[in-house]
């Protein structure tokens, strides 16, 4: 995470040509359709005075809508408590993505990226926000040229005047920066490791200053939201809870992808209802609810509603709401031993529960036989004493093998749990 050269628009665009660059999506809504269809009006509104901050932050309030990159924090609470820190304020935008088994955000921009940085000056205004730094996963070449040259657009012609400054800046390949304070140390040129909290970056972030920091889909939504009203987004949702989300799902089902669908819909009726079901000859056998930091599940357990906070009784949480499908050919300990490797290879090295921890775990599930009461004991360790989510949640696919697939351990009854 040193510091990576910032190209220009031109040059980007002069890779994209020359075929260094891939995957630029050649068709999404540019700034001219958009705007042909009413984009940046809401934005113009807020900023003629149409609009007051308090209205606008009470409607997100209502709605309900939460952080969507996982950490779930009311959105409207969120800029309140930034809003009420000494100005001058900033904002980070949350791009990197790089939590295995999501891609909504990337599928979002390709297709409408302005929906996003009209969200995202709202925001700014609401909160008083003088720059606005966008942090994006370097693997999107082709999304980085494309918000480069859509913000020169913006730039050139400012649907409102006094457009904060907004950077783009690249990520540099690791999966830490993802997590908020890592990603504000990359942005200032550091080396990205998470920082202890408190102080919390709403009150020192960026460059010391109060930040707010956001994942692209929360505001992604905020012009839907403020536009159709509170009660549309609320008034979604499936088995008693409100919203919708936006599954990456992935692995063994008929029709993998990104599906908008309300919250609260359960594994089973995502895979039959959006994914055309398993593919055939698969029978559904577990699934990872949240990326590769959520746990597994067995598909026993394929009924519960999947949103925030419904899935801690089971060890496991929906985080970014990366949905992997697994069938009866696939085995829930290659999946936890896949998984401890990455953490393994993630983990930033600052503190020992995570460094060497996930090195310790992963040479012990390697072992034909597990031994289970130190494996516990070491997921104890690293969930108390772990600086930041990764270390903490690392051992759940670990402690999900344990608790839900005993029968792949080849346990003998009387083993110790
Ligand atoms: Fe770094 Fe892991 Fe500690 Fe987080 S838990 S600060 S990733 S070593």
């Amino acid at each position: 995470q040193n510091p990576v050269p910032q190209a220009t628009a031109d040059q980007v665009a002069a890779r994209v040509q020359a075929g260094a660059v891939r995957h630029e999506p050649e068709r999404y809504i540019d700034l001219a359709a958009y705007q042909a269809q009413g984009g940046y009006a809401l934005l113009r509104d807020c900023v003629a005075g149409a609009r007051s901050v308090d209205a606008v932050i009470a409607a997100l309030e209502a709605s309900g809508l939460r952080g969507l990159g996982g950490a779930g924090f009311p959105a409207g609470r969120k800029w309140k408590i930034v809003r009420a820190e000494p100005a001058p304020r900033l904002m980070a935008v949350n791009l990197d993505e790089g939590e295995p088994g999501t891609f909504k955000d990337r599928v979002l921009l390709e297709r409408d990226p302005h929906r996003f940085l009209e969200g995202m000056l709202i925001a700014a205004w609401a909160v008083g926000i003088a720059g606005i730094y966008i942090y994006l996963r370097d693997e999107y070449h082709g999304c980085r040229a494309l918000l480069a040259r859509e913000l020169d657009k913006l730039r050139a012609e400012p649907p409102v005047p006094d457009l904060p400054a907004i950077e783009l800046r690249r990520g540099a390949g690791a999966y830490i920066c993802g997590e908020e304070s890592a990603m504000i140390e990359s942005i200032e040129g550091k080396r990205g490791m998470p920082r202890l909290r408190p102080p919390y970056v709403a009150q020192v972030g960026l460059f010391g200053r109060p930040t707010l920091e956001h994942n692209f889909e929360t505001l992604y939504w905020v012009r839907e939201l403020l536009e159709k009203g509170p009660g549309w987004f609320s008034a979604q949702g499936r088995h008693g809870r409100q919203g919708l989300r936006s599954f990456s799902v992935s692995g063994r089902v008929k029709s993998p992808g990104v599906k908008l669908a309300p919250a609260g819909i359960t594994v089973r009726e995502l895979i039959d209802e959006y994914c055309d079901g398993m593919p055939d000859g698969h029978r559904f056998y577990a699934y990872l609810p949240g990326g590769a930091s959520g746990g597994i599940l067995p598909a026993a357990l394929g009924d519960i509603p999947l949103d925030f906070d419904t899935l801690q009784p089971y060890g496991c949480f929906i985080g970014s709401a990366a949905i992997v499908v697994l069938s009866d050919q696939d085995s829930a300990v290659g999946a936890a031993r896949n998984l401890m490797r990455f953490f393994r290879d993630e983990s930033c090295g600052q503190c020992t529960p995570c460094r060497s921890g996930t090195a310790k775990a992963l040479a012990l599930i390697e072992q034909p036989r597990w031994d289970r009461r130190l494996l516990a004991e070491l997921s104890q360790v690293m969930r108390d004493a772990s600086i930041c989510g990764l270390g903490q949640a690392a051992p759940n696919p670990v402690d999900c093998v344990m608790k839900y697939f005993a029968h792949e351990l080849g346990d003998e009854p009387g083993d110790p749990p």
